[in-house]
């Protein structure tokens, strides 16, 4: 299948090209030590991707240790409610620690077994990739040490608790602002100077090369079972698939599954409390090029130029850019990203609980909420969601701050 000039039949092999680049998006914008340390991981990760060791050994971990494949659940009272489309979820709620993030992990944490390493280094901000990665470490007997703002240790305590009850050592940066930004400074710092004994796992598709296509490759799994599952459940290809972005792994994930199929595919984005700057992080619909944590990309800009703030009702959401292969693919219209809003998302939240006895984490409720609206507008066919997590971790903030609807 072909979209304006790129052929989405060969499309794997060519994006990203062999800097990282999709289009003029992605690519390595780090110091000169560091770069050495991510050539070294490009390296070992193209030629370990390839061996069929590597292949089975994660193969026999997803299916005997995180429980793949998830399954695809028909949402069959969900969607009577709202007409006649038919909603399916990927149930990545169901992958081993409730979320998508562990797919990645794994696949991360044994490429450091294979290169040799002896420890993996991360950051966190609301602690969810700081759990995945530090029981993927356990799983495989490495170090892990976790850098996160002094604010969000005392914000995110089950979390860091979790971390520290598989091993983890969790680092408290107390550095500026103590939050996500100075985490993801003190781990880099950490990372240049322990490279030679330690990699660094990075929690979505952003960051420099190999990462975005690193973390798609190890994430595809999820397309790639739902499209065959979903194939099997209704003899032909859903209509529509739908998945939410932060940096936009279980998106990227996902879509990897269909990108070369006749599905309309729809990325949502936090817009948080509404369309002013500070309000939301919708990066690839409000923001313009620009460079971050060692990617170009699409990001939301202060008056300086320098990352802007960013708000969202889900923390998995809140990062002021996305995945550079999100932006590509948005530039060439393959993907539609649109935003839901705070409100939105908490009924859903609600609705998928009440109809179907799903709790979703905030982050895969605005999937929902979009889809619901999507099945609204279509009036028939079918949509697929990729319900990236289970709700567990946001159910005392959602009955705080919304009470029980
Ligand atoms: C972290 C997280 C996200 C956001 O990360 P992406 O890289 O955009 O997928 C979404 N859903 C859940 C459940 C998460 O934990």
């Amino acid at each position: 299948m072909k979209f304006h000039d790129v052929d989405f039949d060969t499309y794997f092999r060519n994006y990203p090209d062999a800097n990282g680049y999709f289009g003029k998006y992605g690519g390595s914008y780090i110091p000169p030590q560091l770069q050495a340390a991510m050539d070294e991981i490009t390296d070992a990760y193209m030629t370990i991707c390839k061996s069929s060791k590597f292949v089975n050994e994660l193969r026999r971990i997803r299916r005997e240790f995180q429980g793949r494949p998830t399954p695809v659940s028909h949402l069959e009272r969900l969607s009577s409610s709202l007409g006649n489309v038919q909603l399916y979820a990927k149930r990545e709620d169901l992958n081993h620690t409730g979320a998508h993030k562990l797919n990645h992990c794994m696949g991360e944490a044994l490429l450091a077994k294979y290169m040799g390493k002896k420890k993996v280094i991360a950051e966190t901000g609301a602690g969810q990739h700081g759990v995945a990665l530090a029981t993927a470490a356990a799983y495989f007997g490495l170090e892990c040490d976790i850098y996160m703002g002094a604010v969000d240790v005392k914000k995110q305590a089950p979390n860091v608790a979790r971390m520290k009850i598989l091993g983890a050592r969790v680092v408290e940066v107390t550095d500026g602002l103590q939050t996500l930004k100075e985490a993801v400074d003190a781990a880099f710092d950490a990372y240049s100077r322990e490279y030679h004994d330690a990699i660094y796992c990075i929690g979505s598709v952003v960051g420099p090369h190999p990462f975005p296509m690193m973390v798609r490759d190890f994430q595809s799994v999820v397309g790639i079972e739902a499209r065959s599952q979903f194939l099997e459940m209704t003899g032909e290809l859903p209509d529509a698939v739908v998945a939410c972005v932060g940096g936009g792994s279980n998106a990227m994930g996902m879509f990897a599954g269909f990108l070369n199929d006749p599905v309309d595919i729809y990325g949502v984005e936090p817009l948080g409390r509404g369309p002013a700057l500070g309000d939301h992080a919708a990066s690839l619909n409000y923001g313009s090029e620009g460079v971050m944590h060692g990617f170009n990309s699409l990001m939301l800009k202060d008056e300086h130029g320098g990352p802007a703030p960013v708000y969202s009702v889900a923390s998995g959401l809140d990062y002021p850019s996305s995945g550079p292969e999100h932006a590509f693919l948005h530039d060439l219209g393959r993907v539609t990203y649109d935003v839901v809003g705070d409100e939105d998302t908490i009924d859903a939240f609600f609705a998928l609980s009440r109809l179907e006895g799903i709790i979703p984490a905030i982050e895969s409720a605005h999937a929902v909420a979009y889809a619901m609206q999507l099945a609204k507008r279509m009036k028939r066919g079918s949509i697929l969601i990729n319900l990236s997590g289970r709700g567990d971790k946001d159910m005392d903030y959602v009955i705080e701050k919304y009470g029980i609807r």
